[in-house]
């Protein structure tokens, strides 16, 4: 069985093609500036073919063709047919609270997906158009979605609410949704299993730091907590948002700068956060090398950042009671050493120290936690594509077994 994964932003997508049998990538690939004059498809096979092609390409429409095109290709692609993919997966970043887990799509759903579009207008749009697509160019093939928020449908009421008027909640969806679901539940499933514990023995806090960035804190399989929130504005401090603010400053800044709700928006999801701070980039890899070569709001910057990330570390170990398992992941949790170094710092008051020999690593599966911790503390590469072929595949499979159900009665 094949699987095509399919993870479609605003101008850009990610896609693989994934053997079940093996969980084994295929191919694999992106676009990006769809819809510029200039885009960019890139596409790497598992027998290491390599294409990169530079031209217009105009919508999501054009994109996906030409990627079907190239894995069908007689000389590099992968594919005899298109009938060879079993399955579509599609990210969806909002479920809102109508999907707690994966589904397989129809209009039914499409109509609920656009009713969502509200609740995240720069992801959903894009998720959907990516649907569209595909069931227009793959009719015959089913398509499933999976949710970046669905697993934090798990959260108790006492984590989702915000202490604003309870009508908020209750006629316009304000709560906490939380954000990086597939992600969170990867790495903390695959951290029991590194463990060898029951998943549901289990109080871990899984930390996925990416230019996106949250924390979980998760008991028996189920979300106690996450920082991000009814947008993923909330929370850590990110590449370019602010994370937790104050939100008497909006207000007052609209004010004092004459901006609008347009530009507040915009400067708190693009030009804040370690960005905002340090003036150099969004890129950690820029900023550490500012940082060393002394430019003080790279280091400001790198503190900020660690030190939202220790206080939520610390509050979530407050709410568990007991961590048994700290994870990092994500871009910056898989290889930024000094990043991890600098949250896990003075934390034997909570059990947690790193080895800063096992820490001196980047983007592999390892445990950092020296042999006094009395947490274990890993690094888990995050896998968000095979958490959605994987979901792809169980909705079909238990349609399918349904369907049998309900023939033989
Ligand atoms: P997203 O999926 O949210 O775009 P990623 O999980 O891909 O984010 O993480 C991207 C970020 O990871 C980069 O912006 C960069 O800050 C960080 N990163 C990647 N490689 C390194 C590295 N070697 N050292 C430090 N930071 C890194």
């Amino acid at each position: 069985m094949k699987v095509f994964v399919l993870n479609c932003g605003s101008s850009s997508l990610k896609y693989q093609l994934i053997n079940m049998k093996n969980e084994k990538v295929i191919a694999k690939g992106l676009v990006e500036k769809i819809g510029e004059n200039i885009s960019y498809l890139n596409y790497k096979t598992e027998a290491n073919n390599e294409i990169e092609i530079e031209e217009k390409i105009s919508d999501h429409n054009q994109a996906i063709e030409m990627v079907l095109e190239i894995l069908q290709n007689k000389e590099y692609g992968v594919l005899e047919n298109m009938d060879e993919i079993n399955i579509v997966g599609h990210r969806v970043v909002h479920g809102g609270e109508k999907f707690s887990g994966s589904v397989l799509i129809d209009e039914e759903v499409i109509k609920a997906l656009k009713e969502n579009i509200k609740l995240a207008p720069l992801h959903n749009p894009a998720n959907i158009m990516g649907i569209e697509v595909s069931r227009k160019l793959m009719p015959n093939t089913p398509d499933v979605g999976i949710f970046d928020t669905a697993f934090h449908q798990s959260m108790p009421k006492k984590s989702y609410l915000y202490a604003v008027p309870y009508k908020w909640y209750e006629e316009n969806g304000v709560r906490r949704y939380g954000f990086h679901g597939t992600s969170h539940k990867y790495v903390s499933e695959r951290g029991a299993k590194l463990l060898g514990r029951d998943y549901k023995d289990l109080k871990i806090i899984s930390c996925h730091l990416g230019n996106g960035a949250s924390i979980t804190a998760i008991e028996a399989g189920k979300v106690i907590d996450t920082s991000m929130g009814l947008t993923p504005l909330d929370g850590l401090v990110m590449g370019t948002r602010s994370g937790d603010l104050d939100t008497g400053i909006i207000p007052y800044i609209m004010k004092e700068r004459n901006m609008n709700i347009e530009e507040i928006d915009q400067a708190l999801n693009k030009e804040s956060g370690v960005l905002g701070i340090s003036g150099v980039s969004n890129d950690f890899r820029d900023i550490g090398e500012a940082a060393e070569a002394g430019n003080k709001r790279a280091k400001l910057a790198l503190d900020i950042f660690c030190r939202r990330v220790k206080k939520y570390i610390g509050s979530y170990a407050a709410l568990l009671g007991r961590v048994d398992l700290l994870i990092f992941t994500a871009g910056i949790g898989e290889n930024a050493i000094n990043v991890r170094k600098k949250i896990t710092s003075n934390m034997d008051c909570f059990g947690i120290e790193i080895d800063n020999n096992k820490n001196n690593c980047r983007g592999k599966e390892i445990k950092i936690s020296s042999d006094n911790s009395k947490v274990d503390v890993y690094v888990i590469p995050t896998n968000e594509e095979l958490v959605i072929a994987r979901e792809a595949k169980n909705v079909v499979e238990d349609h399918v077994k349904n369907i049998i159900k309900e023939l033989i009665g």
